[in-house]
């Protein structure tokens, strides 16, 4: 019985930047734990790999969507069109993210829109027609969005990502009291310092690699499957009463001075 509360059978997951790194992971955990897929990046290629990758190991139904998540007035009907293809979602995992770095006294206006528009316009609209989706059939449902430390903390030369990040607090928090009566619960994962294609220049660099090291309890950058047990948790039965929250997986990070 204790184990059904992690039971994710029957139940369909959206994951957004689910072609590799952290999402790949993340929908990989899910799928073990019984769910079926839809994946959704701009690279067709490292979504035709992971559904290969998720099928092949869990025996689960992955569906591939390629869109950019920039483009954020489709994302209506990009969502109504998963829905149609696949017969409705009941998790949505808004994981695709982005970051570029320069003295924030430089920072290119440009680039700022782009990442405030993929970390953070896009996943309100894919939780808005994510709420009208599950609205039409009744209510319920989830949400998991991905944060980071920068959710409460800074770090140079990255305006937007914390801008992005601190709004994915406060966002997460804000459509979980107000979708609350959908009964759809709203949390995030915050990850520390994980091994990704978007931290190889971190990892590639030795004072910001020695720096992550040495700041993280753990004393080691986190894996990507590392994020697996708080998405299942918060995916299924077993979070039933938690909404609004945000899980720090950061090796200790938070805990440490
Ligand atoms: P990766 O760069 O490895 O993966 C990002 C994923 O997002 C890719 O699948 C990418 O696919 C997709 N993506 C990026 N831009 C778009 C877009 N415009 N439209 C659709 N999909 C897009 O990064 P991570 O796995 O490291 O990061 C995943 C999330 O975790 C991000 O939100 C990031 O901010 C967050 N995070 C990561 C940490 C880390 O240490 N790695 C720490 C804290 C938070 P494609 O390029 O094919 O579109």
């Amino acid at each position: 019985m204790a184990r059904e509360l992690f039971n994710l059978d029957g139940k369909r997951a959206l994951v957004t930047g689910g072609g590799r790194g952290i999402g790949l992971a993340l929908a990989q955990g899910l799928a073990d734990y019984g769910a079926d897929i839809v994946i959704t990046a701009r690279t067709k290629e490292q979504l035709e790999k992971a559904k290969q990758q998720i099928e092949s190991s869990t025996g689960r139904k992955v569906w591939t969507f390629a869109y950019d998540v920039s483009q954020l007035e489709g994302i209506p009907d990009f969502f109504q069109q998963v829905v149609k293809e696949t017969g409705g979602i009941d998790i949505l995992v808004n994981n695709a993210g982005t970051a570029s770095r320069y003295p924030s006294e430089d920072y290119p206006f440009e680039e700022w829109r782009k990442i405030l528009t993929v970390n953070l316009d896009a996943v309100f609209l894919m939780s808005q027609a994510f709420c009208r989706h599950r609205k039409e059939i009744g209510g319920g449902g989830r949400i998991i969005n991905i944060g980071s430390l920068m959710c409460k903390a800074a770090r140079v030369m990255n305006p937007p990502y914390a801008a992005s990040k601190g709004g994915i607090l406060l966002l997460t928090k804000e459509l979980a009291v107000d979708w609350v009566k959908y009964n759809i619960n709203v949390n995030a994962i915050a990850p520390g310092f994980i091994t990704t294609e978007m931290t190889q220049p971190l990892r590639e660099n030795e004072k910001l690699n020695t720096w992550v090291i040495s700041r993280t309890p753990k004393g080691r950058w986190g894996k990507p499957e590392e994020l697996v047990g708080a998405a299942v948790y918060l995916a299924s039965e077993a979070s039933s009463f938690v909404t609004g929250e945000i899980i720090y997986v950061d090796g200790g990070w938070y805990a440490a001075m």
